[in-house]
């Protein structure tokens, strides 16, 4: 593929990098925080499963360009999470962990210094298998996942945003996520593309149970926790509302736009803002590359023994 075929086919993608954002999906955070003004009043953020980084840098952008914060003295403080190293951010503490550990979540509290979060993102993604059926169920898990540690860190009012796919399964990860929150939507930006059954659940006013005790066990199969699940309808079926976003004078991501946008500003290729650090897929790349992939040799040896990548 040449480079600028991927401009062409993919408008965000494009953008994302004249704009300097790490990777496309910072304009679904973006187009999710014009419907749900998500920001607002926001001084702790934790960004879970952040590399490489473009929502980090829009928490960082936001919440630590509102200048009344400065002006009250207010201090902003964002917890970046991944299995991955990122390279730095103004302002974010990076913290290279599993979401699915409960150190994790008390490393971000110390950082907070015991206060809780306001807001807690996750655009958590497995990597996909190309089986739908295990993807979304990895998703879910993943979402459980989120969740789990969301209720660790999370203020009782405050702000849960994840992402989900939009599978068979999912009234049941909706009534999972009704049981903590007392609103939940499922938004589907713009820059998401339709064809697509990623969507991201807005999830407001953090609520749990009374007596629920935090803890990192899949709450989808743990029902220690007294919760009448007979108030729902039908087998735990919850209709939650369905709202697209993003303003609709905005790009429209399953379309391919000609190179030339504007009549009078001539197409100029943009390097990606910040390529990732240390990919997962860097040794496979490495392997493809060298004509290394079908050897038996290449993939029987352990770690220390592979070709370090270039
Ligand atoms: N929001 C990011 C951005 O805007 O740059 C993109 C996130 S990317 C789609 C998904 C990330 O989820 C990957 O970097 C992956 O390492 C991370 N991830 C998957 N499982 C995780 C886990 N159990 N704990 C922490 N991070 C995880």
């Amino acid at each position: 593929m040449g480079r600028s075929s991927k401009d062409k086919r993919d408008i965000y993608y494009r953008l994302a990098k004249e704009e300097g954002w790490r990777a496309r999906s910072a304009f679904k955070l973006l187009q999710l925080d014009q419907e749900f003004n998500l920001f607002t009043g926001v001084n702790r953020a934790v960004d879970l499963c952040a590399a490489p980084g473009s929502w980090s840098q829009v928490l960082s952008r936001k919440l630590r360009g509102q200048e009344e914060k400065a002006e009250k003295g207010e201090e902003v403080k964002i917890v970046a999470v991944d299995l991955q190293a990122m390279a730095p951010l103004p302002g974010v503490t990076q913290i290279q962990g599993d979401i699915t550990k409960v150190s994790t979540a008390q490393e971000i509290i110390r950082h907070f210094e015991g206060q809780p979060a306001d807001l807690v993102v996750c655009d958590g993604a497995p990597d996909v298998t190309g089986l739908h059926d295990v993807d979304e169920y990895i998703q879910a898990q993943l979402l459980l996942a989120a969740l789990n540690i969301t209720t660790h860190v999370l203020k009782p009012g405050g702000t849960f945003v994840a992402k989900i796919f939009r599978g068979k399964d999912v009234t049941l990860l909706y009534s999972q996520l009704k049981i903590f929150f007392s609103g939940v939507t499922c938004a589907k930006p713009r820059s998401s593309r339709n064809s697509s059954i990623e969507a991201f659940v807005v999830c407001q006013n953090y609520s749990p149970p009374e007596g629920y005790v935090p803890n990192m066990s899949n709450p989808l199969l743990d029902h220690s926790y007294d919760v009448d699940f007979n108030q729902l309808d039908g087998p735990n079926r919850v209709i939650v509302p369905f709202l697209a976003c993003g303003d609709l004078s905005a790009f429209d991501s399953d379309r391919t736009y000609p190179l030339q946008l504007h009549a009078d500003k001539q197409y100029q290729y943009t390097p990606p803002a910040q390529p990732p650090i240390c990919p997962p897929y860097q040794q496979a790349c490495h392997l493809r590359k060298n004509n290394l992939l079908s050897r038996e040799d290449a993939l029987s040896v352990g770690p220390s023994q592979r070709p370090e990548p270039p």
